[in-house]
Formats: C-alpha cells, sequence, structure tokens
C-alpha cells in the first residue's frame, strides 16, 4: 500500500542549531525522509544556522554524512540525495551577536511559508526571537518550533513563554514534544473517537485502571550533567507521560482542531490530584556487569536525583472518579518498551463453570518497539475437552495491517515538521498546558527536594524497584511486564 501524502506550501524554514545532535540526527534525516516521498514542494528551502564558520558546500557535506548515518534505508538513494542537498543553505549565525543577520535576512524570503526551528539551548530562545524581529527577517505569519525542555518549573516556563510572547503570537509558537508525532498516539484518537465500540466503555463504569510505561534500556549517557539536574520527572512525566494521560483521558473535543484538542488536555491537567508520597517511587540504577551505576554515570557520588519513577495519579472528574492512572518511566530498564494500557474490569462473575481464571479485556497500544495495538480478549481455546477459556490478543501491528509504510521513530519529527508548514498545532502543546503541567509537577519535585528523598536502588536490567511492584501489589493490580 502506498502511503497518501499531502503536499505543503512552499517554504524557508531556519534551522537555527543547524550543526546540532538534534538537526543531525532526527529534523535533517526526517526531511530527507519527507523530500523522497515527495511532500516538499519544489523551491522549498532549509537554512542551517550555527555559529561554526562553514560555507553552504560544507554544510551540505556534513548533512550528507548525517543522513547516511541517520537516515535509514533511503539514504542509500544517491540522487534523492542530492537533490535534498540542492535545497539545503547555510548561514554562520550568532544568536547572541550581530553577526550572520543581514545573511540571513537576505536568504529568507517573505512571501513563503517561513518557519524558525530553534534547535538550541532554551537559554539563546530570547535573543534569537529578537534579532528575528529587529532584523525584520519574521513577520506576523512566521511560525517558530522550540523543543524540550519548556522550563524546568512553572516559574522558568513562564518566563520562557513571556518572552517568546514579546515578539510571537502564541499561534505561531509550536512546541515540539515528540511523543505527539507517533504515529500511535494520533492512532489512539483515532481508535478512541473514530470507532463506536471504545468510546462508550472509556470511563470509570468499565475501566480498572490505566498504565503508562515508557521504559529505556540506555542509562543517561552524555547528558549525565543536564540529566542529573532534570531526573525522570522533569525529563519524561511533566511532558511526555502527561501529555499521553491527557491524550487517554481527555473528553471528546468537538472537533480535530488545535484549540478544541487543546482546551480538552488542559482540562484533564487541571484536574489532576496532588500525589501523595506514598504513591510515588523514585529509583536509581545500580552498576552492573555492563554498565556504571547512576551516580557514576553523572559523576555525583551525592546525586539523589531520579533515573526510574513509578506513581498513581487521580483524575478530579466524573469520567475517572475512582480509575487509577499508574505512570512508570526509567533508564537501564529491562526493556526498550512504552506502551499504554487500557485495563478494563473484571466481569465480574462467570457462566462457565469450573473457570477460575480471571479474565480481563486489555488494550495495548505500543508506542515502541513495533507500534501498534492489540486487545486482549477471551475465548473458547481450540479443541474438544469442554468449554475452557483462553485469553488471546487480537493484534494490530499497524506494519502488518497497512502494508510497507514507513513506521519508525524518526517519523515523529517529520510529521510535527509538515504540520509546522501546514500551520497545524493540534500536535504542539499550548503555553498554558506547559505552565499547568509544571503546576502539578512543581510541588511533587519540591516536597522530594525539601526532604532530601533518597532514590531506591535498581538492579539495571531489571524492571525498577521492588518498591515500584509493591505500589500496585497494594492496590491488587500489577505492572504490565516490560518486553522489548
Ligand atoms: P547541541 O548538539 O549542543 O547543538 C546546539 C546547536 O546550537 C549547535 O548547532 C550549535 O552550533 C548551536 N549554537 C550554540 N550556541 C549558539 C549561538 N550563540 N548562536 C547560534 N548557534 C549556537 O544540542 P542538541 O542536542 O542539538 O539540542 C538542541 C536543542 O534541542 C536543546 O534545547 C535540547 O534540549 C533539545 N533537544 C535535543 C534532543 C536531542 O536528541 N539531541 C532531544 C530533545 C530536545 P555552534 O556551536 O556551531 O554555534
Amino acid at each position: 500500500m502506498v502511503a497518501r501524502v499531502i503536499p505543503v506550501e512552499e517554504f524557508d524554514l531556519v534551522i537555527f542549531g543547524g550543526t546540532g545532535d538534534l538537526a543531525r540526527r532526527k529534523i535533517l534525516p526526517g526531511l530527507f525522509r519527507r523530500y523522497r516521498s515527495g511532500q516538499m514542494p519544489e523551491g522549498a528551502r532549509i537554512i542551517g544556522a550555527a555559529r561554526s564558520d562553514m560555507s553552504a558546500d560544507e554544510y551540505r557535506q556534513m548533512i550528507a554524512e548525517a543522513v547516511a548515518e541517520f537516515g535509514g534505508e533511503e539514504s542509500a538513494d544517491k540522487d534523492g540525495l542530492d537533490g535534498f542537498l540542492r535545497n539545503l543553505d547555510y548561514v554562520p549565525i550568532d544568536a547572541k551577536g550581530t553577526g550572520g543577520w543581514d545573511a540571513l535576512a537576505a536568504k529568507v524570503r517573505q512571501d513563503v511559508v517561513q518557519a524558525f526551528y530553534f534547535s538550541v539551548a532554551p537559554s539563546l530562545f530570547g535573543d534569537l526571537a529578537e534579532r528575528l524581529h529587529t532584523n525584520r527577517i519574521a513577520n506576523s505569519e512566521s511560525r517558530i518550533v522550540v523543543e524540550k525542555p519548556f522550563g524546568r518549573d512553572l516559574e522558568s516556563a513562564r518566563a520562557l513563554n513571556g518572552t517568546l510572547a514579546e515578539h510571537f503570537d502564541e499561534s505561531q509558537i509550536y512546541r515540539i514534544d515528540h511523543y505527539l508525532g507517533k504515529e500511535t498516539v494520533q492512532n489512539l484518537m483515532a481508535v478512541r473517537f473514530g470507532n463506536v465500540l471504545f468510546e462508550p466503555l472509556w470511563n470509570n463504569h468499565y475501566l480498572d485502571h490505566i498504565q503508562i510505561t515508557v521504559a529505556e534500556t540506555v542509562g543517561v549517557g552524555g547528558r549525565g550533567a543536564y540529566y542529573d539536574k532534570s531526573g525522570a520527572m522533569r525529563d519524561m512525566v511533566q511532558n511526555h507521560l502527561m501529555q499521553l494521560l491527557c491524550l487517554i483521558a481527555m473528553e471528546p473535543p468537538s472537533k480535530f482542531g488545535a484549540d478544541a484538542v487543546r482546551d480538552e488536555k488542559l482540562k484533564v491537567i487541571r484536574a489532576l490530584e496532588p500525589v501523595d508520597s506514598h504513591h510515588i517511587v523514585r529509583g536509581q540504577y545500580d552498576e552492573s556487569s555492563d554498565g556504571p551505576s547512576y551516580r557514576e554515570d553523572v559523576e555525583n557520588p551525592r546525586s539523589f536525583t531520579e533515573s526510574f519513577i513509578a506513581m498513581r495519579c487521580h483524575i478530579s472528574n466524573w469520567r475517572w472518579a475512582g480509575v487509577p492512572f499508574y505512570l512508570r518511566t526509567g533508564k537501564r530498564m529491562k526493556g526498550r518498551s512504552s506502551e499504554i494500557a487500557v485495563v478494563f474490569k473484571d466481569l465480574g462473575h462467570s457462566i462457565f463453570e469450573g473457570d477460575e481464571a480471571r479474565h480481563r479485556n486489555i488494550l495495548a497500544i505500543r508506542l515502541q518497539p513495533n507500534e501498534g495495538m492489540d486487545l486482549q480478549v477471551t475465548i473458547k481455546e481450540p479443541g474438544p475437552g469442554g468449554m475452557r477459556l483462553v485469553d488471546v490478543p487480537l493484534d494490530m501491528t499497524f506494519a502488518d495491517a497497512l502494508g510497507d509504510h514507513e513506521i519508525e521513530e524518526a517519523d515523529a519529527y517529520e510529521r510535527l515538521i509538515m504540520d509546522v508548514i501546514r500551520g497545524n498545532q493540534t500536535l504542539f502543546m499550548r503555553g498554558d498546558e506547559v505552565e499547568a503541567a509544571w503546576q502539578w509537577t512543581d510541588p511533587l519535585i519540591a516536597g522530594w527536594e525539601a526532604r532530601n528523598d533518597v532514590p531506591k536502588h535498581y538492579e539495571a536490567g531489571s524492571a525498577g524497584p521492588e518498591d515500584a511492584m509493591m505500589l500496585m501489589h497494594r492496590d491488587g493490580r500489577r505492572w504490565r511486564e516490560i518486553k522489548g
């Protein structure tokens, strides 16, 4: 099956930080794939901008190497790559100085869609926003794209929003959370709101609980200095896990439009109850035969920062009263697996004699690896021997069901960048959402910082600290196995 692509208007996309890790690993290889799929119009231009002094040809060479390394199988298409590279340009620029801004002004067209990707440290956002205006490069239609982390608490997020708002209207600001660009996450909305099957059951009458797990096998790697100031709560829960929770829990928006969807997500965040410390488990990974401990990784022997967190949350509204949401994320875990599991209630009474087992329907939405969904249903075990029941998954692996669509992580960036060019903000976080999320997480973080809360140790390659298991066991539930 061939993917149907919707072409976008001609555009100039300036990537500040165009020589950085994110640009080379995700943004440019992603754009190359969009080019190959025919989605990039003739005349679209991508302009890298960073301090490094290099010519446009040297930049093209750098990006050719990045695409070869990170672009997947498609990077073998040399003609395609040459065509893509012809759309690339480069301007040496200093976000904090004056150098390069005239050259950029001369290159960026005013009569096409303009997007400016701030793939730089957040401390440079204000400088970039201001210079784009004083040099008359941006206009009232321009779009800017900003990356996480969006602040480290409510105060800094407000300050960042304020800085951007001095120069850009909210309708021009695209705050990326790449989890929202994932195929499965968007499919979650299609499944919920495009079928008659699920929405009538999507409430506390039929659902027992919801689990969201984002498990990584890697440690903090080279990001130790940043990560140790952040931790799993700021790095993962405040943004990615909360966004997933919002999409699962939100009321049906009136339409699939930016403000309709974001209004509903905001209501979920505002309805989140404070979590008491008994319902949060923080952990740090120990050293193992194949890697150092967390504290060695971040070179801080007295670090109290968490590389793992598990928590039980409640949403205070009619739909979700009494339905716990269990969130769990960590590094150096036993598998690389992200999954949302919607666990239905027990039947309550079985009409099948001798059937002692507890049968539950579970809708499992896999974000990675192997994006797809499966719905666990109870059927009769085939064959003679009477009426024995067995639980089986109805597997909807998208790659199998939909043919040769390429579904992989980098797609999230590609899709989101194309949404920027189309002017569609639905899958981007609005400023008030980000602030509300910090408003909920700030007191939790402040609480454990104030009492010097010591994270529990967990074995690298495990499912996290024992206490995280107990968090569920105490409620008579258990985490789903981490595969992958
Ligand atoms: P990086 O590898 O350190 O790259 C930073 C880029 O900014 C480089 O191109 C650098 O080039 C440029 N730069 C630094 N100072 C500058 C200045 N004064 N003027 C103009 N350009 C300047 O960082 P990154 O990993 O790509 O991350 C970029 C942003 O994305 C950060 O906000 C990060 O938190 C976020 N992010 C990254 C990832 C990831 O996977 N890497 C994931 C999520 C979010 P020069 O040194 O040549 O100026």
